[in-house]
């Protein structure tokens, strides 16, 4: 089966992402306001209404600024473990009981076609997760705000046909930059943020593991470029012997309007 797949926004300002599979169509977090989001729906040709769910990965505010609204205007389900409804709870307002899903971290469950499995990722939230998405043969996971690289949650989307993953910062440019020492240290500690070279570990770790397109993420608008992002996961995939756009296709996210649709799965004869 095909998943279609397109990030709305992905940055440390705010995310949200589409991915759809027939009449499912999921919202992967929603940390920009409501209209935003409609905005980047709509040029995507989806009312928000036609939304099956959201799922939240963690309860920082560039993952859930527009959850409440979302949700209350158009009666939308949200999932998300117990203890980030504990630490969310009190940031996006009323949430209508029945609209209110709990999932375990660990545990995959069915929204109309597709299958979701929230994973474990270190980073400084209650629980945080990434989720990875099976439809037929196909497989699409999506893994940011990772402090660290963990066997754990490279298994986990190891044979993905696509990742979006975190390139979250350059050392040197955040080093050097205005940040606050104390934010430094969090963006640059086990649980927080994966920099530019990580990602390129990581995604030279993924390619041997049979992943065959990343997207790189929530980019820091202080501490990034896509160029920078783009060019130094190359390098470490080169050191590793391979090449972007041959051995893997390789693009960055937008930080603040949607990207292309990707899509997964589209000639597989499993539909
Ligand atoms: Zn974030
Ligand atoms: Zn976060």
């Amino acid at each position: 089966m095909e998943l279609r797949f397109c990030p709305l926004f992905s940055g440390s300002s705010g995310n949200a992402l589409y991915l759809g599979c027939g009449d499912t169509h999921l919202l992967i977090d929603a940390g920009m306001s409501g209209s935003k989001i409609t905005n980047e729906l709509e040029k995507i040709g989806l009312s928000p209404d036609r939304l099956s769910a959201i799922l939240i990965t963690h309860e920082h505010s560039d993952h859930i600024a527009g959850v409440g609204i979302l949700s209350r205007r158009y009666d939308l389900p949200v999932f998300a473990n117990e203890a980030t409804w504990e630490a969310m709870r009190p940031k996006v307002g009323n949430i209508c009981e029945r609209n209110v899903r709990v999932f375990e971290t660990g545990s995959d469950f069915l929204i109309g076609d597709i299958d979701v499995m929230p994973f474990a990722i270190p980073h400084d939230a209650a629980e945080p997760v990434g989720y990875s998405f099976y439809a037929g043969q196909s497989k699409l996971s999506v893994a940011t705000d990772l402090g660290t690289i963990k066997e754990s949650w490279m298994k986990q989307i190891a044979h993905s046909d696509l990742v979006l993953l975190e390139a979250n910062h350059d050392v040197e440019m955040l080093k050097a930059g205005r940040y606050p020492y104390e934010l430094k240290r969090r963006i640059l500690g086990n649980k927080g943020h994966l920099s530019n070279d990580a990602a390129g570990k990581a995604a030279a770790a993924l390619v041997k593991r049979g992943v065959q397109a990343i997207i790189l993420g929530h980019l820091s608008g202080e501490n990034n470029f896509p160029e920078l992002a783009y060019q130094s996961v190359c390098c470490v995939l080169q050191e590793e012997g391979f090449e972007a756009g041959r051995d893997v296709m390789l693009s960055v996210a937008n930080r603040d309007c949607a990207s292309g649709m990707y899509v997964v799965g589209a000639n597989r004869a499993d539909q």
